[in-house]
């Protein structure tokens, strides 16, 4: 913690620094001019700065730049601007203190100073500047916290939307992205398409491999199915346990029928063996899918609802394969 102390006269630098010394502050930079002080503390070289100044008892009349030029130069510095800085004047100044206040001086010392009043006047000085210290510290710590806590609630976002296991988005963002797509399509009135997508015979899979290797498997699927879609404006969900839904705005049911097959040919090329399965020695699904113009007679859910009756139809019809929803623009099924 250290003070520096710039004065022209020897005598005044050697009584303050006396006095200052015996009362226990020995840390202490004496100066003849404002050019000297500003050498000695690094005033304006970064890489030498005394970042632990915490006083400044200065005279007015010094020799090269006035003290009160140094006050508005401390005033304005980076990181001396909260130095607390005790103008020492000659009586024959007083009428010049309005200029050093407002220059940003925060005290004034008539010379010669007394003991007493140099020592309370250090003293209350030292304690501001302390209790600046510590309320920097404190909103550079709130500053830390604060980014600390975007970060976490950026997170938070991400983890309310996404499925712990698969990484793709959970049952609640499907749910917000389908509203919100379908009021778009009903706006604009174009296609819209719904894909339910179920792994065959999964519990069989999970009762010969067990569990875990049954959500090593769900991951791998869920990254084949993310790999066959190409269009950004799609959202490939997961929508429960081994089943995963993709929503397709603006496309119609051949679009829909295409991505189909390429579910089920990059779950194929996985080649996850399965030899629970009566439908395949791999890894397979099933997948229903329904494609509407949307309607003010019609819901997004019935879309769903519709997706989900053509995949019990395909797991009916012997799993494998996809079944295109009667009620929808294209009404034939297509096998795998
Ligand atoms: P189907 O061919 O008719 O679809 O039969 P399935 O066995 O695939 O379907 P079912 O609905 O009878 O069983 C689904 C199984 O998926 C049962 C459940 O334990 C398993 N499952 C659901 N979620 C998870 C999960 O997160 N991890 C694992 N390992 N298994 C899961
Ligand atoms: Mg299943
Ligand atoms: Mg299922």
């Amino acid at each position: 913690m250290s003070i520096l102390i710039v004065d022209d006269s020897i005598v005044s630098r050697i009584f303050i620094s006396d006095l200052l010394i015996e009362v226990g502050y020995t840390d202490l930079i004496l100066c003849a001019s404002v050019e000297d002080a500003y050498q000695a503390i690094g005033f304006n070289d970064p890489d030498t700065t005394e970042t632990d100044l915490n006083l400044v008892l200065l005279d007015i009349n010094l020799p090269g730049k006035s003290g009160i030029d140094a006050c508005r130069e401390f005033t304005a510095h980076d990181i001396f601007c909260d130095v607390p800085i005790i103008i020492i004047s000659g009586v024959d100044y007083l009428d010049g203190l309005d200029t050093a206040f407002s220059a940003g001086a925060t005290d004034y010392i008539t010379k010669p100073p007394s003991h007493t009043e140099l020592l309370a006047r250090v003293r209350s000085a030292l304690r501001l500047k302390t209790e600046m210290n510590r309320r920097k510290a404190r909103e550079e710590d709130l500053l830390v916290l604060n980014e600390r806590l975007a970060e976490m609630n950026l997170e938070l976002e991400r983890l309310s939307v996404t499925d712990s296991l698969t990484g793709l988005a959970n049952r609640r963002s499907f749910n917000e992205f389908l509203h919100r797509e379908w009021l778009r399509e009903q706006r604009e009135q174009q296609p819209f398409s719904v894909i339910m997508i179920d792994i065959d015979h999964f519990k069989k899979f999970n009762d010969a491999y067990g569990h875990l290797e049954g959500d090593v498997c769900l991951q791998k699927v869920s990254w084949a199915l993310q790999c066959a879609l190409c269009r950004p404006g799609d959202l490939l969900a997961r929508y429960g346990g081994e089943e995963f839904v993709a929503i397709l705005p603006h496309t119609d049911i051949s679009g829909a029928a295409e991505l189909a097959a390429a579910f089920h040919s990059q779950v194929q090329k996985l080649a996850i063996p399965h030899s629970n399965s009566p439908v395949s020695s791999i890894i397979t699904i099933s997948i229903g899918m329904a494609s509407v113009i949307p309607n003010q007679n019609l819901s997004s859910t019935q879309v769903v609802a519709m997706a989900d009756e053509a995949l019990y139809q395909a797991k009916q019809a012997g799993r494998n394969q996809s079944v295109i929803a009667k009620a929808s623009t294209c009404d034939d099924q297509t096998e795998e």
